[in-house]
């Protein structure tokens, strides 16, 4: 699966997803967490030299502590927010669940940095950017919710539904680790993996899986609140969020669980409910498909069966949705390949 060149001792690792793409990387070991409070080093790659694998064990030894300390310094729930509704969604399904710590302000964010600073750990600039509402923080496997940049203003099943989302990425329990320059990174979340610091693999099923399940979940807990606002959308009142609105590709509905209104009742462009889609999409027409896909979560072996249940609706599927970057435009054309891959019968019960 994996071999060294002796000259760079770079690893050439061939993807075991079937896709026939080479990533090369440095001293990357694969982690099984199903442990999360302790990483063991599953399979080491044999050439891993030893420093490398102390320096890695020992960066990870301090993200786990640091992972605690955070644990204990900020809250885990929420007033309002039912973590614990989120956590059993999951359990449900077998999938390991990640905790959650909650930032309530600017200083709360402050604190946050200081305690990444303190530890050693790289804190990751998009922790300043302002948008965010909640983030899997792969890095030390924890799901960081901000709650002052309007998350709390959201109605409940809102935040529970944005919540859900991070769970599922955070759902699982293996991963590997790459040494650089010093630093431990890990480029594995789920089905996604990072190529380097700007390049990603794999985002449009990984971001699919975890849309469609906070979407199952917010489909499951459907409160009157929510299924009024999508009345201007729909013929009728909706008696449940599986019912399909009419969204932006011609002659495409997508269902109503997947979709955002904003406060003024407006439907907001949610980049995730196209591959959020067409993961039910593929769920419905491989009845193998989603009992593979949550197998993955702890079993990477099972990552090679996911790929071939796509690919068995087209050949080349798998790795044409594998190179879509995560933007609107690029997922939206991923949507239309799994549309495309149906058939017309398929195709045909998908348009109004
Ligand atoms: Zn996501």
């Amino acid at each position: 699966m994996s071999e060294v060149n002796k000259e760079s001792g770079e690893i050439t690792i061939a993807t075991d997803e079937g896709t026939g793409r080479i990533i090369k990387a440095r001293n990357i070991i694969q982690l099984l967490m199903f442990s999360a409070e302790s990483p063991n080093i599953l399979k080491p790659f044999p050439h891993l030299p030893l420093q490398d694998r102390v320096t890695i064990e020992s960066a990870l030894k301090q993200n786990m502590l640091l992972r605690q300390k955070l644990l204990d310094a900020f809250p885990g729930r929420e007033a309002g927010i039912d973590t614990e509704r989120v956590q059993n969604f999951f359990r449900d399904y077998n999938l390991r669940t990640c905790p959650f710590i909650f930032i309530e302000s600017e200083a709360a964010l402050g604190k946050l940095e200081s305690e990444y600073k303190q530890a050693g750990v790289y804190f990751h600039p998009f922790f300043k950017v302002d948008d965010w509402q909640a983030l899997y923080e792969r890095e030390i496997d924890l799901i960081v919710v901000r709650t002052d940049k309007g998350l709390s203003q959201r109605p409940k099943l809102d935040q529970e539904w944005y919540l859900a989302h991070e769970q599922a990425h955070g759902s699982c329990g293996h991963g590997q680790c790459k040494l650089m320059d010093g630093d431990i990174f890990r480029p594995r979340v789920g089905f996604s993996i990072s190529l380097n610091e700007t390049d990603q693999l794999g985002d449009f099923i990984e971001e699919g899986f975890a849309d469609y399940m906070a979407g199952l979940y917010r489909s499951k807990f459907a409160d009157q609140e929510t299924l009024d606002k999508f009345n201007p959308y729909v013929v009728g009142k909706p008696t449940s969020l599986d019912v399909s609105v009419d969204f932006e590709i011609d002659g495409i509905s997508i269902p109503a669980k997947y979709l955002a209104i904003d406060e003024t009742g407006e439907m907001v462009d949610g980049v995730n409910a196209f591959p959020a889609y067409a993961f039910e999409l593929i769920c419905a027409a491989r009845p193998k498909f989603l009992e593979k896909a949550l197998a993955a979560r702890s079993n990477p072996a099972m990552l090679t069966q996911v790929a071939k249940e796509i690919n068995a609706l087209t050949p080349g599927l798998y790795p044409a949705l594998r190179e879509l970057k995560y933007e609107s435009a690029e997922f939206r054309s991923g949507l239309e390949m799994v549309i495309n891959s149906l058939g017309e019968s398929a195709l045909a019960k998908n348009r109004l």
